[in-house]
């Protein structure tokens, strides 16, 4: 666990790749859409989603999220 994890918040595996998002993102209203912390648009249903166990294998971290995570240590 992260330092700070709570308000970083946590990675979701999406179709464009495995994102950090913050809990504001992933506590938005459903049909929205939001910003990984690397910019990446995402949709919110496509975020909270329970993701499948193989999407977190097939998806490649992104990582400018990583590089944006790893500023904040
Ligand atoms: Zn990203």
């Amino acid at each position: 666990m992260l330092p700070g994890g709570a308000k970083i918040g946590r990675w979701q595996p999406v179709i464009s790749g495995r994102h950090a998002f913050d809990s504001a993102a992933r506590n938005a209203e459903p049909g929205l859409a939001v910003n990984a912390l690397c910019g990446v648009e995402v949709s919110t249903d496509e975020l909270q989603r329970i993701a499948p166990e193989i999407a977190w294998i097939r998806e490649d971290t992104c990582m400018a999220c990583w590089q944006v995570l790893a500023s904040l240590q």
